[in-house]
């Protein structure tokens, strides 16, 4: 590994010369909230006169793995109308700019719209926006006070909540009216799942341009300061009288552009229609001239855009109504950038990564009166300064540039036969016996949803009818559709319990989806729902019940099972508990599954699962290296282990309680693991870890949608060279970073009058004030991850 390590190295160093400087200039870092301190310099009092470019956009088409999600740009707003898990990914891939949102409106209190919100508001609380309102539903109050069970005290950031109630809202771009709709007969006390709240937005009148060449002709004082009470008076419509003579706002100015409406509203089911249809705030916007309605966004599926009386009520919008139609029916590909790199590494080994699923049309499209645009990820619908479809964003999913692309990589085409002919020459997958059990990483990223890697989780395929799930971050259903394609529901059914490590929301957001999911999948097999044992710290249940009784209902399909009972020597509070271990180890197969805590924060846990055919997997969740995980995981066939930080950075792993990757392959080692898999990558290193000196033939590195068995070792282990080719690009940036590094340290160490240690001799960094610059803007703030 060194040698090949140094030959990147000398590449890299080479490529340098010839482009005549590093391979990438620093910037200074750019202030995200400018369009704050902009607004605030003009005041409260500030009157643009309506927005010259307004835009819709689909972030999220509606997909099941996906759901519905829109993003609406002016040059002074920008709204994100629902959350759900997974919409913060792809807005951080597709750069739509999350510091610049001010107000999220959500249509209605279920998970597949608020999903995603907990890790947005993370997020946005760490970007330091100072305030940002949410609409909608009134249960969103409580939703907020749920998350706080799991984040602590969302301090430093205002989130205010302007439930459907409120009076209308009003900014620089736009009216927003909230339309609440009853379903019929459903309404029940407290969460009140009948409520669904639409929104008609209004756009400002754009005042008409002063045409000045007009205006000079006609003698009018132009360039003085008469002109001023001249101009504002006929860009707001009115006449004037100039030296005894009228003249008139079209004489002078362009007309102003009217107040167009868009309207965005959720129909999940039948019961809404004729409360849809029948609503009166509706009606006044059917038909009305002086604010058109030129779009209407429909969040409903395809039985409810069927409907009659529901295809009447489009109708009554007019015929220069457009209408898009976000639901599972729509067929689009979103994360653009997983589906390329996955694309390019089953060039290397197309079992271990095998393609992605790539979505297929659900439903037959009912044949519609009123023409409809179904909705593709990023589709934009333009309102200002001309209404049209604009399609140059929408993603083209083209697997065959992907493969031309890595294949014109130097060195990669060689490595990948190298790498062919090594496995060739070893073991075989069934020689080594079962294909189970089977792993497939959902996730192996840190803290933040992001392109390449999604957040902690990962399937175990105990057998071909029973799985684990070990950790739930947002977004590990729909990462488990686009790994299983249509065989989803088959696997949603096969699983028998989930393991949740520890509270943070990059292990655990990903939970409520998986029950709601599982409960669909399993009626759609004609099985029936029992509860799915779930074994957490007990804190969990805090959050469970919040959201349970304030949100949507959700605790009938969990059994929680607290970590602490599965300790080595602990005590089983009650029968009940008892009866459900007894179960699940049943169910899976098991002898065992131990848990212990882990360093990291409190309430975390590693586990350890014994096969009554002997295998031993042990799962480290978050954790430095840590004593009591290599006692319980002895002897292990495969440690998963998370490898945060690359090593050099002993410190901030130590800052953060994670472990760096040679801490990690150290306690595999203790452990006497027969092979150690590495995950949950701080997100700086977006495609590949920085491989280190310890990676021998015991160590694989994960990455999302991998799948493997535990006769995989010897071909998991070699991985490394056509990786390293795959990424050469990438590493070659790491590695100038991380020598950039080491150069800071050796000053710092000389200025503080110690031996220089080189952040690659092993050694541990003693702890000290470092003048250290942040690596990227992930690590500026620590976010409990
Ligand atoms: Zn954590
Ligand atoms: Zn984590």
């Amino acid at each position: 590994m060194w040698a090949f390590r140094s030959v990147l190295l000398l590449r890299s160093a080479a490529g340098r010369a010839m482009s005549q400087g590093p391979a990438r200039r620093q910037r200074p870092p750019k202030d995200p909230l400018r369009h704050l301190r902009t607004r605030e310099k003009r005041g409260a009092a500030w009157e643009p006169g309506g927005p010259n470019t307004v835009y819709l956009q689909v972030v999220a088409a509606g997909g099941r793995d996906v759901g519905a999600a829109l993003y609406v740009f002016s040059e002074y707003n920008r709204y994100l109308f629902n959350c759900g898990e997974g919409v913060q990914r792809l807005m951080q891939e597709h750069k739509l700019k999350v510091a610049r949102l001010d107000n999220i409106f959500l249509t209605r209190m279920h998970w597949c719209n608020v999903g995603g919100l907990c890790g947005m508001i993370l997020t946005l609380k760490e970007t330091g926006l100072p305030k940002c309102v949410l609409s909608g539903p009134p249960q969103l109050e409580k939703y907020l006070e749920a998350i706080k069970t799991f984040s602590g005290p969302l301090k430093g950031i205002d989130l205010a909540v302007r439930p459907h109630s409120a009076p209308e809202y009003k900014d620089e771009t736009m009216t927003v009216f909230q339309v609440p709709i009853y379903s019929v007969g459903q309404r029940k006390r407290g969460r009140d799942p009948s409520l669904v709240v639409a929104f008609v937005c209004k756009l400002h009148v754009k005042k008409g341009n002063f045409l000045v060449l007009k205006a000079k002709e006609l003698g009018l004082p132009v360039g003085t300061a008469a002109i001023a009470p001249i101009i504002a008076a006929v860009k707001d419509g009115r006449s004037v009288t100039y030296e005894g003579r009228e003249i008139l706002p079209e004489e002078i100015c362009t007309p102003p552009d009217p107040g167009l409406a868009f309207v965005v509203v959720e129909c999940p089911d039948e019961g809404f229609i004729r409360p849809v249809c029948e609503n009166a705030t509706f009606k006044r916007y059917q038909g009305n001239a002086e604010a058109p309605v030129a779009l209407v966004v429909h969040m409903a599926p395809e039985r409810v855009l069927a409907d009659s009386r529901y295809q009447q009520w489009m109708e009554r919008f007019g015929p220069a109504a457009q209408h898009l139609v976000l639901n599972e029916s729509c067929s689009s590909v979103h994360n653009l950038r997983s589906h390329k790199i996955q694309t390019q590494l089953s060039l290397i080994h197309p079992d271990i990564f095998p393609p992605l699923a790539t979505p297929c049309r659900q439903e037959e499209v009912p044949a519609s009166r009123v023409p409809t645009v179904r909705g593709e990820c990023l589709l934009k619908y333009q309102l200002r300064p001309r209404r049209e479809w604009q399609r140059d964003a929408v993603i083209n999913c083209n697997p065959e540039e992907f493969v031309a692309e890595a294949l014109e990589l130097p060195n990669f085409q060689e490595s990948v036969q190298e790498y062919r002919k090594a496995v060739q020459d070893g073991p075989t997958p069934t020689e080594n016996g079962s294909p189970y059990p089977e792993i497939v990483f959902l996730g192996t990223g840190s803290a933040i949803p992001m392109k390449i890697r999604n957040v902690s989780a990962t399937l175990v395929n105990i057998s071909p009818d029973r799985s684990l799930l070990l950790d739930c971050g947002e977004g590990t259903f729909g990462q488990l559709c686009r790994h299983y394609g249509d065989e989803v529901d088959r696997v949603l059914g096969t699983l028998a319990a989930v393991f949740v490590s520890h509270l943070h929301a990059d292990h655990h957001t990903g939970l409520l989806n998986i029950l709601l999911q599982r409960e669909r999948a399993l009626a759609s097999l004609g099985k029936p729902c029992h509860p799915l044992p779930v074994v957490a710290p007990t804190q969990l249940r805090a959050w469970l019940q919040q959201y349970h009784h304030q949100c949507q209902r959700i605790l009938h399909h969990v059994s929680l099972i607290p970590a602490k009972c599965l300790q080595k020597g602990a005590e089983v509070p009650s029968p009940e508990v008892e009866r459900l271990i007894g179960s699940l180890l049943q169910a899976c197969d098991l002898g065992e599954f131990q848990t212990c805590l882990v360093r990291h924060c409190k309430h975390a846990f590693g586990c350890a699962l014994v096969h009554t055919s002997g295998w031993k997997l042990v799962y480290s969740g978050d954790t430095m290296p840590c004593e009591a995980l290599v006692q319980m995981g002895k002897d292990a066939t495969l440690l998963i282990h998370e490898a945060t930080l690359e090593d050099g950075l002993e410190e901030e792993a130590v800052e953060k309680t994670h472990s760096t990757t040679s801490q990690a392959i150290g306690v595999g080692v203790r452990m006497n693991a027969g092979f150690t898999m590495l995950t949950h990558f701080s997100q700086r290193y977006a495609k590949v870890p920085l491989f280190s000196p310890g990676f021998n033939e015991k160590v694989g590195i994960a990455f999302d949608h991998m799948k493997v068995c535990f006769g995989d070792s010897a071909t998991v282990s070699k991985l490394i060279a056509p990786l390293q080719a795959l990424f050469a690009g990438d590493i070659e940036e790491m590695e100038g970073r991380r020598e950039k590094r080491g150069v800071r340290l050796a000053r710092a160490a000389l200025l503080s009058g110690e031996q220089a240690g080189g952040p690659e001799d092993g050694a541990p960094q003693q702890k000290r004030a470092l003048p250290e610059q942040p690596q990227s803007p992930q690590s500026k703030k620590v976010r409990a991850q």
